[in-house]
């Protein structure tokens, strides 16, 4: 089976013909790699459409300029694409990983997680990576022969590493890894980008960190004086450019130096895909910021509370009438807690799925 890039994979890389087995043995495709076939699977699955109505970290309410969960995976996956080719690295994987690592999330953004974590920490609490293997294992019904999507075990490899990413143990591939950089570093981007459009912060507070200056700087030499908007778009851009092409300096070295020569290699081997010191601490100077100012800040700390107690209000309704949870989920699991089903139940739900079960359960009259 050839797929595009499999003559000049670098050793270290995941080979084509390495994705592993999947639970339920399907035969191959006539044209389609297996990577190729889980990359479609994904892109194909309800939660992957749901993402484009949920929200990353301003919900719809906001407007209609800033990300939604689906715009960026989307980014995630062209820049961990684009890298991944650069560094040899396997395309297809990578993009199957990127599609998928954020299907778990649950509506309105992180107010959510924390919430049904907490309903269902008797029963094993609730992550979202630990939900989007769920997802893609059980609760997907698109096959007549089996639950979920039966990814190969590579697939199912990388997602289960973010889930378990905080214990100790070996690296995982460079193709989770990438994914995992390549989402740190558009949320970075774009989350400054946003909440600059939405005025939740200044562009001369912005200035208060090193990445962003320097960014600044960049552009003015390049461009002179711009106006305040297309300044703006150039500083994001150039941030963007730098954090990426830092990226892809820095692991090239790392792996040139380390020297792996296969996937046991780079299993074995503290993370390769870094970027430079200096660059990792004005990166978390930034992030600190934008943690301060915006994902803490009074504005989206108070439609995060009350979401919150919104999703938790939700739950408990869903308890006391277990009947209203739809039957393809209360199957999906024969010996499920009702609390694991109203969970999943909830979590699947886009934002304005959300809203419309408010509405119908908690406030038929309409006040809000
Ligand atoms: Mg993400």
């Amino acid at each position: 089976m050839l797929a595009l890039g499999d003559d000049i994979l670098a050793p270290y890389a995941v080979q084509a013909d390495a994705a592993g087995p999947r639970r339920y043995p399907e035969p191959e495709h006539a044209y389609r790699s297996p990577l190729q076939r889980d990359r479609d699977r994904i892109l194909h699955c309800a939660a992957f459409r749901r993402l484009a109505y949920k929200t990353q970290v301003y919900t719809g309410d906001w407007g209609d300029y800033h990300r939604s969960r689906l715009t960026h995976t989307l980014e995630v996956s062209a820049l961990a694409r684009s890298l991944a080719r650069a560094l040899r690295l396997n395309e297809d994987l990578t993009e199957a990983l990127a599609l998928m690592h954020d299907l778990g999330h649950p509506p309105l953004g992180h107010a959510g997680e924390e919430v049904l974590n907490e309903l269902s920490a008797h029963v094993g609490g609730f992550n979202h990576n630990q939900q989007a293997l769920r997802i893609v294992e059980k609760i997907e019904q698109r096959y007549p022969d089996f639950p979920g999507l039966n990814l190969c075990a590579a697939t199912l490899q990388g997602q289960q590493f973010r889930a378990a990413k905080h214990g100790a143990g070996e690296s995982p591939t460079l193709e989770v890894q990438l994914v995992d950089a390549a989402d740190s570093i558009a949320y970075d981007a774009h989350d400054a980008d946003d909440a600059l459009e939405m005025g939740l912060v200044q562009y001369d507070e912005l200035c208060e960190t090193k990445l962003w200056r320097e960014a600044d700087a960049m552009v003015a030499e390049r461009f002179g004086r711009l106006d305040l908007a297309p300044r703006r778009r150039a500083v994001v851009r150039a941030l963007l450019d730098r954090l990426a092409g830092g990226l892809f300096h820095a692991t090239s070295q790392a792996i040139a130096s380390a020297r792996p020569t296969s996937v046991d290699d780079v299993l074995q081997m503290p993370p390769l895909v870094r970027l430079d010191e200096a660059t990792e601490e004005s990166k978390r100077e930034l992030e600190g910021f934008l943690f301060d100012r915006v994902y803490r800040g009074p504005v989206v700390l108070k439609s995060r509370q009350r979401h919150a107690e919104r999703l938790a209000r939700l739950v408990e309704l869903y308890l006391a009438q277990p009947e209203l949870i739809p039957t393809e989920f209360r199957a999906i699991e024969a010996e499920a807690d009702v609390v694991r089903t109203a969970v999943d139940y909830v979590a699947c739900m886009t934002d304005r799925g959300f809203t419309a079960a408010w509405r119908r359960l908690a406030d038929p009259g309409g006040g809000g």
